[in-house]
């Protein structure tokens, strides 16, 4: 008996004419987050991937697979002999451990069985029907055929037969690449590091842009920064960072208009440089960790002065979210703890107690027509430090 897992993927199916696009990404995905496993295998079999996990193990590709998006869900699975006797060893056996697994009163089951093999001598029901009967009698387990707790899924395969009892939830989404190349504005907070693993989540490539405000913004902050991209490069490869040098921007900014004005200032420079960033990586939107009304800079009139600073699409994943529901996020995926380490926020820097919450597009203008804003986001963002973050 050998281990793999069965990958199930859901919305790709949508895709009509681009499904083999999809799918080759999602395997090409799948491959790229097994490669710390040696000798592993993905394979793509009637709309589904099977993954042999090689010596390392299927807990242990599953740890792995479970942050590729576009997975559904996953099963781990015995393959064995197509014969009745060694279906119904495997059966048991896993049906064993998901009982274990989930502890309390004893579930309910039932058996399915596909065959695809017609030269398998028993029929999908017989064969459900002989290997339930050895639950029952080795686990004195109910049966439910409409809904069970435990489904017990056998298949006799022309190449390989195998068995599954368990489903594990994937992530959901669509495989990263397949929407196209996007620029996260991530700062040291909780919020930017879940709207760019939301963009992810969507099939995005994303690269991150921080600005740091040094020595106001010490190098600690770079660091943490660095640490949530690597948080989030689980869920997508080796992503790219660019650490923008922004104090003498958000000084000549500063100088230029009044105090209540500056994070306006700053926030529209921030989009300016990011989506010059952008155009030299050949992304196509900006993300911001932005929420209606958060904060005084995410008023909707701010927000639109904002935005009209930005010469592409600025997508705002949380702009509906609650802080408690983007905090549940960000637990689950594990920047959390990163975020709420202690840092500096170079927005604080230079700014007045009270800042402006319905900001005026011309007298923002006003302020900005002292300054060679072109000049400046275009040195900034040639400046910037790349780094290459790996999980
Ligand atoms: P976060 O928790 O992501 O810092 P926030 O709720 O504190 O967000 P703001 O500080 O108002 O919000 O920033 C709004 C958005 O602007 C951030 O979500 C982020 O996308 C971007 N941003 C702010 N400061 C920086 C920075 N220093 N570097 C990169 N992006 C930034
Ligand atoms: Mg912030």
């Amino acid at each position: 008996m050998s281990e793999l897992c069965v990958v199930r993927y859901a919305e790709i199916f949508l895709k009509g004419q681009n499904r083999h696009f999809f799918e080759e990404r999602l395997q090409r995905n799948l491959r790229a987050a097994l490669r710390p496993l040696a000798g592993a295998h993905v394979r793509r079999l009637h709309g589904r991937m099977l993954v042999d996990p090689g010596p390392a193990g299927v807990a242990r590709a599953i740890e792995l697979l479970a942050r590729v998006f576009g997975v559904a869900s996953l099963s781990p699975a015995l393959v064995v002999p197509p014969d009745l006797e060694a279906l119904g060893a495997a059966a048991l056996e896993l049906t064993r451990v998901e009982v274990a697994r989930r502890a309390g009163a004893p579930p309910s089951f039932k058996v399915e069985t596909r065959r695809s093999d017609k030269r398998f001598p028993l029929q999908s029901p017989q064969v459900s029907q002989e290997i339930g009967a050895r639950i029952v009698a080795a686990l004195a387990l109910p049966v439910d055929v409409h809904d069970p707790d435990v489904l017990v899924t056998v298949e006799i395969g022309v190449e390989r037969s195998f068995v599954f009892a368990a489903t594990i939830p994937g992530p959901g989404g669509l495989p990263v690449g397949t929407a196209g190349r996007v620029t996260a504005l991530v700062s040291g907070g909780i919020d930017s590091p879940v709207a760019a693993w939301l963009a992810m989540k969507r099939g995005c490539e994303v690269e991150a842009v921080y600005f740091h405000s040094f020595p106001y913004t010490g190098d600690r902050t770079k660091e943490k920064v660095r640490d949530l991209c690597r948080v989030i490069s689980a869920w997508h490869g080796p992503m790219t960072l660019w650490v923008v040098h922004f104090t003498d921007v958000q000084k000549a900014l500063r100088g230029a208009g009044p105090a209540e004005l500056a994070v306006v200032l700053y926030r529209r420079m921030m989009l300016r440089i990011a989506a010059e960033r952008a155009r030299l990586s050949g992304s196509k939107a900006l993300v911001t960790g932005e929420s209606l009304g958060q904060v005084a800079s995410q008023t909707l009139d701010n927000l639109a002065v904002i935005d009209d600073a930005a010469p592409m699409p600025v997508l705002r994943p949380l702009i509906a979210s609650d802080k408690t529901e983007i905090i549940a996020t960000a637990r689950r995926i594990g920047t959390y703890d990163v975020s709420v380490q202690p840092y500096d926020d170079c927005c604080s820097l230079f700014t007045p107690k009270h800042p402006a919450t319905k900001a005026r597009l011309q007298h923002v203008e006003a302020a900005e027509a002292r300054l060679d804003l072109a000049a400046l986001a275009a040195a900034a963002a040639a400046q910037a430090e790349r780094f290459e973050v790996t999980p």
